[in-house]
């Protein structure tokens, strides 16, 4: 069997053409344009190509955006200061803050210093928390893409053996809460897991986050699964490669993403999405689902 190819790419450029839809209509009939704001804070070069692919994601769809570099050596109280302005701008609706921040700077901090209705990252513990009690306002985008992927196959959710391996706050543990709440049966695997190939067997869902290489290849797969590769790697050959070994996942899975061209492309559509739907929420309107 080889497995369908999950195409992040077409996915996240229908969202965005969405989202440049409703975009267009809030401005039309409210004046409204969505607003983001991004802060890099140092010279990190991973980071400034990410915040350059978002910012022009945001351009494209017709979002104002912003973007704050700050040196590397900003202070704390320097970063706090920025927030708290942007927190009062009204022009932003939504608020990024590029991790991970240089050394001496708290991210927790600057995370909980942002508004919770501008967190578009959907890190703020306001929002984790409400995520965990099924109320979610903002999902953080890489899983929130990864639940439109799984949209888009129709994949059935209700009763199946979800695996998530990987429990970061950022990907593995609201994957695990969005799945839970779509009904599927959830396991969730950290470092400590003793038999991680036992447990991905077991999976008619699998999403692996955990950045290794390889870390899941076919023989841990079971026939038919879908396989959700959110892990990025530079490989000792200068490419980029997921957690999962491609070649020999895709004869067992019944579907899978690859990567590039995977869960990458979704996050940055999310992110349009959570800007989007902040500003809805600004209006006092309840965001129309995408
Ligand atoms: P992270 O914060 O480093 O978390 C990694 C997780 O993997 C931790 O929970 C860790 O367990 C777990 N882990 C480590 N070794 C393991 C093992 N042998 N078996 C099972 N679990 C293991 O990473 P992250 O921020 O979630 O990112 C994970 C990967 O996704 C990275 O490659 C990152 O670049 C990528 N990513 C991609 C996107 C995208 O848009 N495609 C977005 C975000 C992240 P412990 O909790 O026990 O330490």
């Amino acid at each position: 069997m080889t497995a369908q190819l999950i195409n992040g790419t077409e996915l996240a450029r229908s969202l965005r053409a969405d989202v440049a839809q409703q975009v267009t209509e809030l401005k039309e009939r409210h004046g409204l344009v969505p607003g983001l704001a991004v802060v890099l804070v140092g010279d990190d070069p991973a980071s400034q190509v990410y915040v350059r692919n978002k910012v022009r994601a945001c351009a494209e769809a017709g979002l104002h955006s912003e973007l704050r570099q700050l040196p590397a050596d900003t202070t704390q109280d320097t970063l706090l200061n920025e927030i708290d302005e942007l927190n009062r701008n009204p022009a932003i609706h939504g608020i990024l803050v590029q991790l991970p921040l240089p050394a001496g700077l708290s991210s927790h901090a600057v995370i909980e210093a942002i508004a919770p209705e501008k967190d578009v990252d959907g890190f703020h513990v306001s929002n984790a928390g409400l995520l965990f009690s099924g109320q979610p306002r903002v999902i953080p985008c890489t899983p929130y893409g990864v639940m439109k992927m799984l949209e888009s196959l129709n994949t059935p959710l209700r009763g199946a053996e979800a695996v998530v391996v990987g429990a970061s706050n950022i990907v593995g543990k609201p994957m695990a809460m969005l799945l839970l709440q779509a009904g599927a049966t959830v396991t969730l695997c950290n470092s400590k897991t003793r038999d991680l190939a036992a447990q991905c067997r077991r999976a008619d869902v699998l999403v692996v986050a955990v950045g290794r290489e390889g870390i899941v290849n076919g023989d841990m797969i079971k026939p038919g699964a879908v396989v959700i590769d959110v892990g990025i790697n530079r490989g000792a050959d200068g490419k980029l490669h997921g957690d999962v070994h491609f070649a020999s996942a895709r004869e067992v899975a019944g579907a899978i993403t690859p990567v590039p061209g995977g869960v990458g492309p979704m996050t940055i559509a999310m992110l349009l999405v959570n800007t989007l739907e902040a500003a809805q929420r600004s209006l006092g309107t309840q965001p129309e689902t995408l």
